[in-house]
């Protein structure tokens, strides 16, 4: 009989690690608790047009994706367009991509200005930054960048991202999410044709012609190790398979973790962060900017995200679609919101802010929550980071928290489910082996 792994949830992660098991000659089975699969990037319908829930794009350095679309022949429906971000702040917008705007950032004494220029060069060419894992992220850019620059620019973005937690966060993160997006060259950010719905569906696809399965409407009820494998129950029924990868946020899998399993899923500590998305679909574009940061204590949001900067506008019948995001702690006050307040914040804040907004252009605005976007990286990370395996069991992990120091993306998930499956498979084989093995001793 083929070796079977359960693969919990169908999210970029589920999918990606369900097509790489493959490769490996294992028949994957993918439990999708709700009836899309694509997870965060999934995407609802407004006037026959696809838009994700939350905004998602690629950048020309997501290798792993790249990858990944060129063995569905996808790569060529990506487009790549240049953009670029503003800071809006004191009421004012300001460009923020060239040294030249640095330099005329007026948020910014001049003094503030050129060490900003001088710091952020400095970071981009460092190489080793391990060390900074150990650095809590205020201290070091306070240091690098001074108390002033520090308190009007960075710790605004802080608490913007971290809440209340973010002097926890290790330096590392920070530099590595500057490598990412700000990498030297100008910025260019891509999307394909179809959205993000259409990689998830194209894997899907991959998985099921060479015998896999995806399961959609397949909440995963009960995870119970054992020593010939592991037992899965959705929808009431129980099923046995040779091993398990949970793609799920880990305090989801903690809950339904049954018996020794239980207490031995990692991290019990670890804090998640989570965001609230309101996307406006608009007749008229907003900003010039893909991304506009924004620190102003009356707007609830601290970003806004034009992707009809990156997509063309064919692709959404001429719709503007812009996100105005609030990262925030599930279960708090900014969280809880009733969507109506969020709506009304969003297209009043857009008010003040954009003199040229226009309201009755406004198609519509929906509301979306995500619990667990990322945790928050507590200092000496690296240490802690969760295991790919929970130890002596036949459960591994393959979640936004393994992705620490890669930016939580598409592009690292399916780095990482690569790299899950090859591990899974070198186990099953050699718990295969060890079976005959036993058979043969038993016989002899
Ligand atoms: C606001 C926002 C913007 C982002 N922007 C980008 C971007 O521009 N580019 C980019 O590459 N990435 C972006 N990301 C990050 C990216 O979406 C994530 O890194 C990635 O989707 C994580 O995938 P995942 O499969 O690990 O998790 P998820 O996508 O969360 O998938 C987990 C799946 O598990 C399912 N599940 C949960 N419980 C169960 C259960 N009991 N049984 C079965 N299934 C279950 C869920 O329904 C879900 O489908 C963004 C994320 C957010 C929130």
């Amino acid at each position: 009989m083929s070796t079977r792994v359960a693969v919990l949830g169908a999210g970029i992660s589920g999918l990606a690690t369900a097509y790489y098991l493959q490769r490996h000659g294992i028949t994957p089975v993918v439990f999708e608790s709700s009836n899309e699969i694509g997870g965060l990037g999934s995407v609802f319908r407004h006037d026959g047009v696809a838009i994700e829930r939350f905004y998602h794009v690629m950048l020309n350095s997501d290798r792993y994706l790249m990858r990944l679309l060129r063995d569905l022949h996808l790569h060529e429906s990506v487009r790549w367009t240049k953009t670029g971000m503003g800071f809006h702040i004191d009421g004012k917008l300001y460009p923020f991509n060239t040294p030249m705007d640095l330099l005329k950032f007026g948020a910014l004494s001049m003094m503030d200005r050129v060490r900003t220029g001088a710091g952020a060069l400095a970071l981009s060419r460092m190489n080793d930054a391990e060390g900074l894992d150990q650095v809590p992220v205020d201290q070091f850019l306070r240091q690098r960048f001074g108390d002033s620059a520090f308190e009007k620019i960075w710790l605004p973005l802080l608490r913007a991202k971290f809440g209340d937690l973010y002097s926890q966060v290790p330096a590392y993160w920070f530099w590595s999410r500057m490598r990412r997006e700000k990498s030297g060259g100008p910025e260019v950010k891509g999307y394909i044709e179809g959205g993000y719905r259409r990689i998830a569906n194209a894997v899907e696809g991959a998985i099921e012609s060479r015998g896999g399965v995806v399961r959609r409407n397949a909440a995963v009820e009960s995870v119970i190790n054992d020593a010939r494998g592991a037992l899965i129950r959705a929808n009431g029924v129980e099923e046995r398979f040779d091993a398990v990868v949970s793609t799920l946020p880990l305090p989801q899998l903690r809950k339904i973790a049954q018996g020794s399993l239980q207490p031995e899923v990692p991290c019990p500590d670890l804090a998640y962060q989570g965001v609230v998305n309101v996307v406006m679909v608009s007749k008229e574009p907003l900003q010039p900017y893909y991304w506009n940061a924004v620190v102003n204590p009356r707007f609830p949001f601290q970003g806004i995200v034009e992707t009809t900067r990156v997509i063309p506008a064919r692709w959404t019948k001429g719709k503007h679609i812009t996100y105005l995001m609030n990262y925030c702690q599930p279960g708090s006050e900014a969280y809880e919101r009733p969507d109506d307040v969020y709506r009304y914040q969003a297209i009043n804040g857009l008010k003040r802010l954009y003199s040229t907004f226009n309201e009755d252009a406004v198609e519509a605005t929906y509301v979306f929550r995500a619990p667990y976007v990322e945790p928050v990286w507590p200092v000496n990370y690296l240490q802690n980071r969760p295991p790919s395996q929970i130890p002596y069991t036949n459960v591994f992990l393959c979640t936004t928290a393994h992705a620490y120091p890669q930016v939580n993306a598409w592009n690292t998930s399916i780095g990482l489910a690569k790299d899950t499956a090859k591990k899974v498979a070198s186990h099953v084989r050699s718990f295969a082996r060890i079976e005959s093995q036993g058979e043969a001793a038993v016989a002899a």
